[in-house]
């Protein structure tokens, strides 16, 4: 039993019913907020409001950004790659949520462009690290005629008796080169402006491109510099949300990368590629717990302000309500996600299985929440003087990046029913 002498109110952190940060995830916390509050949010609804090729021409807002988020060293991949695993699990949260709450698509930028770099350092190769290992770049995996099939990558969602498409970009190994063919999707974040992809596209290695198992084609995941001849960009893409996030189209005709630039092959393809979607998708629930925590500020500092029937509009019981809904949303968000770094970070982790369950609710938590706070704001939500309306496009786009919604938790249910299978 608690014992409690007075009623006071709940003492609450950045991120709400934090109990026990050390001082150091204190610190970090705080400096992830600062740069948020004071370097993100300014920069992001000024990205947001120019066209997409604004957004990555010279003297774009979006470069001074980068150069501030290196700086900062909130996401320095090799000082997190050196911390233990229940630092990693906690601390890693907390910096994601914070960055969303800034602005999702600057937080999903710094990351993705680092992606190839980061790919590069895990080989241990120097030769590849001196290539690619501090170049900006992008992390290729759709293309037109293959979306959720790419996220599909090892065919466990294909209906029987049916086969993924073949898409519109393929690898084949021609002795001590992969000659790659063909268009990504234009959804490819960071493309416009990355000198290096992480592609992970099918491949013929001699026998054709369909995978043994019938349901999937083969893969290849290789590093591939962008200034090779033959590859070619496509305009960046105008979208609904995460403006300041950059997409477009890679084109490749007949480019010739040295076969010593891939880092994984065959089914190791597949789990490569799995376990960056892994990662992103965790991440991606970090990210929009903040999207969500920042719809739920804004609402809650405009229900005391705004008077409707003669008083605050806090004062209506049915607004207290409402208003609690999406604190509490956001309060489950933030559990989920923990939970997900926790278990992915734990002996028993890391599965795609857990980060989909986090990245799919959290999402789709976050728009609602958008949703209800733009409601709460009335006729103001949705104009572009407010900021809700951006945090609604922001949250939408987050429902088919990183895989879509839908596809992730067949995927999921595909992983529980096999575990289910195995023990019954
Ligand atoms: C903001 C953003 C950033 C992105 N960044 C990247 C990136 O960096 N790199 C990259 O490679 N891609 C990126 N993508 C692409 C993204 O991964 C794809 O958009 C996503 O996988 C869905 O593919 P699609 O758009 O082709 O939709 P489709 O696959 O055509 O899906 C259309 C509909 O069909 C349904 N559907 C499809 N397959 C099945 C199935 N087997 N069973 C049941 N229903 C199904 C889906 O649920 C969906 O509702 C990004 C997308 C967005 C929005």
């Amino acid at each position: 039993m608690f014992d409690l002498n007075k009623i006071v109110e709940p003492v609450l952190g950045l991120q709400g019913l934090e109990a026990d940060l050390t001082e150091e995830e204190r610190a970090i916390q705080e400096a992830a907020h600062g740069f948020a509050r004071d370097v993100m949010r300014p920069l992001g609804a000024t990205l947001d409001k120019m066209t997409a090729e604004e957004v990555v021409a010279p003297g774009s807002p979006l470069f001074e950004y980068l150069r501030q988020v290196h700086e900062s060293g909130l996401l320095d991949l090799a000082a997190i790659a050196g911390m233990d695993n229940q630092q990693k699990a906690r601390i890693m949260p907390i910096i994601f949520e914070e960055l969303g709450w800034g602005d999702s698509g600057l937080a999903i930028a710094a990351l993705a462009s680092s992606f190839p770099a980061f790919a590069a350092h895990n080989t241990g190769d120097a030769e590849i690290i001196e290539r690619f290992g501090s170049l900006p770049g992008c992390w290729l995996a759709t293309q037109p005629d293959r979306g959720s099939d790419a996220a599909d990558m090892d065919g466990s969602i294909v209906q029987p008796g049916t086969r993924q498409s073949r898409g519109n970009l393929y690898a084949r190994v021609v002795g001590d080169e992969v000659i790659v063919q063909g268009q990504s999707s234009a959804w490819v974040s960071y493309a416009p402006l990355a000198q290096t992809a992480l592609a992970y596209i099918p491949c013929d290695y001699g026998q054709g491109l369909e995978h043994e198992n019938g349901r999937g084609l083969n893969h290849i995941g290789i590093l591939i510099p962008l200034d090779l001849p033959g590859v070619s960009k496509g305009k960046p893409l105008e979208k609904l949300g995460q403006r300041p996030l950059p997409q477009g189209e890679l084109f490749f005709n007949e480019v010739h990368v040295p076969k010593k630039y891939v880092i994984a092959e065959g089914d190791a393809a597949i789990t490569s590629f799995l376990s960056a979607l892994t990662f992103g998708n965790m991440e991606m629930a970090a990210t929009f717990t903040g999207v969500a925590r920042a719809a739920y500020e804004h609402a809650l500092a405009y229900v005391h302000e705004r008077k409707q029937g003669g008083t605050p509009i806090i004062n209506h019981q049915s607004v207290q309500l409402r208003t609690f809904d999406l604190w509490q949303k956001v309060e489950l968000s933030r559990a989920i996600t923990q939970r997900v770094f926790a278990y992915n970070y734990s002996d028993k982790g890391p599965h795609l299985a857990a980060s989909i369950t986090s990245k799919t609710y959290v999402t789709e938590t976050a728009f609602q929440v958008a949703s209800e706070a733009l409601q709460l704001f009335g006729g103001n939500g949705l104009t572009c003087e407010y900021p809700i309306e951006k945090l609604l496009r922001d949250a939408r786009a987050s429902m088919i990046e990183d895989g879509e919604t839908n596809t992730l938790k067949l995927k999921a249910m595909h992983w529980l029913s096999r575990a289910y299978q195995r023990n019954h």
